[in-house]
C-alpha cells in the first residue's frame, strides 16, 4: 500500500483550497419570511427611523419632567390627569404645567410631554388627579425617534448569516423582501461495491448506503443545497462519468469513500483527472478522517471524504461547510457554539494530529461533565449519542480526565 505522502494539518488543508477560489455571490430576493438560515448578498439598509415617533417604554402617565423635579414621597407631585393616549392612536391631548396623560408600553407620549412616570410611583388621589412619588428626567422611560435604528444605518451587513431577530428587524422597517446568496449546489457521489440503497435489504457482506443522506442533511444544515448524484461501484469509469455529473450540476462535489490509498481507492485519480490542477491535498492529520482529498477541478472545489460515516461527517464539519459558508460571501467569523465541561476520563492522542473526540453531557453537582463516546471507528452511534465534540491539538499527546475542555454542541 502507498503511503500519504502529504499529510497536513485540517486548517491548512482548508487555507491552500480557499487561497484559490475565486467566489462571486449570486444574489437572490426572497420574501424575508424565508430568508431564515441565508446569507445576506448586500448590506440591508436601513429606509427609516426607528421608532419613528417618541414611544413609552412604560405603563404609567407622561408629563413634563420638570414639573416632577423634587417629588418624593414625603412632598408629591400634584398634577392633574388631562386624558390618555390610546395604543395606536396619535396624542389627542397637549399638555400644560402641571399635566399628566396616561401613557401605556409602547404608545405615544402626549403632546408637550418629555418622559414617563411609571404607574407605580403614582397614586391617584380623587378623580382625574394623581400624586407622583419620585422624579422622571426629561426622556426617562422614553425610546426616542430614531433610537433603535436610523434610516441609513446598515442593520444587517453583506455576509451576515440571518436569524430569528434579524427576521424581526427586517420586518420592524417594514423590509419584506431581501437580497440573499444563492444556495450553493452540493453535488454528492457515493461510492463503494458493498452499498446498497436504505430501502433494500442487505445480504451479508453489504450496507447501506448511509453518507449520501448524512451529508446532504450537512450540506442543508450549512446554508447549501444537496443534489444526489448516487451511488456507484467501485469502477473508474463509472465513478468519473458520476464525477462529471456532478461538476456539471453542482457548485461543489463531494465524493465519498475510495479516499485511501489502496488500489481499491480509485477517488484521488477521479479528482484529479477531471481538470486542473487536479488533487491539491491527500491525507490530513486528523482523527477521524486521515484519508480525505481536497482538490479543484477547474474552479470547483472537490472533495473525497473518508467512507467510514463517524468520519464523514466529521471531516465535513472541518472542510467542506467552511466552503459552503465561503460560495456565500459568510464574512463573520465562525462562531463555536459551546460549554466548558469537566472531561470524565483520558483521552490520549498522537502528536502531529488534531483529534476529534465525541462527548456526552452530563449535568452534575459539580458541574458539566463530558464524558467521551469511545468506540471502534466504524460506531455511528458514537455520534447519535454525542452531544459535542472536544478537540485535542496538534500538539497536544492528549487530555486528563479532570481537566477543563471546551466542548462544541452539535
Ligand atoms: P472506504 O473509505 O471506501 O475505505 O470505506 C470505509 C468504510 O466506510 C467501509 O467500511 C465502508 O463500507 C464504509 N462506507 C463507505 N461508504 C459508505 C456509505 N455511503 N455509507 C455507509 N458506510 C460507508
Ligand atoms: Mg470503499
Amino acid at each position: 500500500m502507498r503511503e500519504f505522502f502529504n499529510v497536513i494539518p485540517p486548517d491548512e488543508a482548508l487555507e491552500t483550497l480557499l487561497d484559490r477560489l475565486e467566489v462571486t455571490v449570486r444574489a437572490v430576493i426572497v420574501p424575508t419570511s424565508q430568508a431564515l438560515g441565508r446569507v445576506t448578498a448586500e448590506d440591508v439598509v436601513s429606509p427609516e427611523d426607528l421608532p419613528p415617533y417618541p414611544r413609552s417604554t412604560m405603563d404609567g402617565y407622561s408629563v413634563r419632567a420638570r414639573d416632577t423635579f423634587g417629588a418624593s414621597e414625603a412632598l408629591p407631585a400634584f398634577c392633574q390627569v388631562v386624558g390618555e393616549v390610546a395604543m395606536g392612536s396619535q396624542p389627542q391631548v397637549s399638555l400644560a404645567t402641571g399635566h399628566a396623560a396616561v401613557a401605556y408600553t409602547g404608545g405615544m407620549l402626549a403632546e408637550g410631554a418629555d418622559a414617563v412616570v411609571m404607574v407605580e410611583n403614582t397614586q391617584c388621589v380623587g378623580d382625574n388627579s394623581i400624586e407622583i412619588l419620585r422624579p422622571v428626567a426629561p426622556g426617562e422611560n422614553v425610546i426616542q425617534v430614531g433610537e433603535d435604528v436610523r434610516a441609513g444605518d446598515t442593520v444587517i451587513p453583506k455576509g451576515r448569516h440571518i436569524r430569528p431577530q434579524d427576521i424581526g428587524v427586517l420586518f420592524s422597517l417594514g423590509i419584506t423582501e431581501v437580497a440573499v446568496a444563492q444556495r450553493p449546489r452540493v453535488a454528492i457521489v457515493s461510492t463503494g461495491d458493498e452499498l446498497v440503497a436504505p430501502e433494500e435489504s442487505p445480504v451479508p457482506g453489504q450496507v447501506r448506503d448511509i453518507n449520501s443522506y448524512s451529508v446532504a442533511s450537512l450540506v442543508r444544515e450549512a446554508g447549501g443545497l444537496p443534489m444526489h448524484i448516487g451511488l456507484v461501484a467501485d469502477d473508474y469509469e463509472a465513478q468519473r462519468l458520476a464525477a462529471m455529473d456532478g461538476l456539471e450540476r453542482g457548485d461543489i462535489l463531494v465524493f465519498s469513500a475510495g479516499s485511501s490509498v489502496s488500489s481499491r481507492d480509485l477517488t484521488v485519480r477521479v479528482l484529479d483527472e477531471l481538470g486542473p490542477p487536479g488533487v491539491l491535498v491527500h491525507g490530513i492529520a486528523h482523527k477521524p478522517g486521515k484519508p480525505t482529498i481536497v482538490a479543484l477541478v477547474d474552479g470547483t472545489p472537490a472533495f473525497g471524504l473518508p467512507g467510514n460515516p463517524v468520519s464523514a461527517m466529521v471531516v465535513f464539519g472541518i472542510l467542506v461547510r467552511p466552503v459552503i459558508q465561503a460560495l456565500m460571501g459568510r464574512t463573520e467569523p465562525p462562531v463555536t457554539h459551546g460549554v466548558h465541561a469537566k472531561l470524565t476520563k483520558d483521552i490520549r492522542s498522537a502528536t502531529g494530529r488534531e483529534d476529534h473526540v465525541q462527548v456526552k453531557l452530563i449535568e452534575s453537582d459539580t458541574g458539566i461533565l463530558a464524558d467521551p463516546v469511545f468506540g471502534k471507528s466504524n460506531l455511528i452511534r458514537t455520534l447519535v449519542e454525542a452531544d459535542g465534540v472536544v478537540v485535542v491539538p496538534l500538539d497536544d499527546g492528549g487530555l486528563y480526565g479532570g481537566d477543563e475542555v471546551f466542548v462544541r454542541l452539535y
